[in-house]
């Protein structure tokens, strides 16, 4: 244990009181964090779950938490493709919150441009499942860039060459080869 001089010098004190204090103290404020780190899991993040907004296209949510990583919410009344093409988008959302981490998952996905990427991707991963089961790619092209239009971005926010050029991105990267832009209605005006 160590001693310290007493201010006049002549006589030192114990300091062992005070470090347990100290320790007692760290103590406290470990078990406090330990405390809302529980109060987090078992309370806050099912709350979040009970609100998180469902998507109108799967019937499913991906919540991604700082320390915790993705959350995900499954309608129950999803069945057989419904559960799986759910499954894919979901399953992209966490790849990206994994990659990105909350903070700028949660900062790309408060944009319409950073939303829009996020959910090109996931949309264009279940594109690519039913390519390779030989649905024709130009349909799916199509039908991807109607439902970020219709059901993602009806407000206006993104204009829909903006989509069209986002899906482009997108899809080529797991479809194949991108699709020629005059068959896309991007051909650039003379
Ligand atoms: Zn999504």
């Amino acid at each position: 244990m160590r001693l310290i001089p007493a201010p006049n010098g002549n006589e030192a004190k114990r300091v062992g009181p005070d470090r347990a204090r100290l320790v007692r103290a760290i103590l406290t404020a470990v078990a406090s964090l330990v405390l809302m780190v529980v109060v987090s899991v078992l309370i806050v993040v099912p709350a979040a779950l009970y609100v998180l907004p469902i998507s109108p296209t799967t019937g499913s949510a991906t919540l991604c938490l700082p320390g915790i990583g993705p959350l995900q919410r499954f309608q129950n009344s999803l069945r057989g493709g419904q559960d799986e093409q759910a499954n894919i988008h979901e399953g992209v959302h966490a790849g990206q919150c994994r990659r990105f981490g909350a903070s700028l998952y949660a900062q790309r996905v408060a944009t319409p441009e950073g939303r829009l990427a996020l959910e090109a991707e996931a949309l264009c991963a279940e594109a690519a499942v039913l390519s390779r089961r030989g649905a024709d790619r130009q349909s799916l092209f199509d039908l991807t860039v109607e439902t970020l239009a219709v059901q993602y971005f009806s407000d206006g926010s993104v204009a829909r060459r903006e989509i069209a050029l986002a899906v482009d991105e997108a899809c080529s990267q797991v479809i194949g080869a991108r699709l020629p832009l005059a068959s896309q209605g991007l051909a650039e005006a003379p």
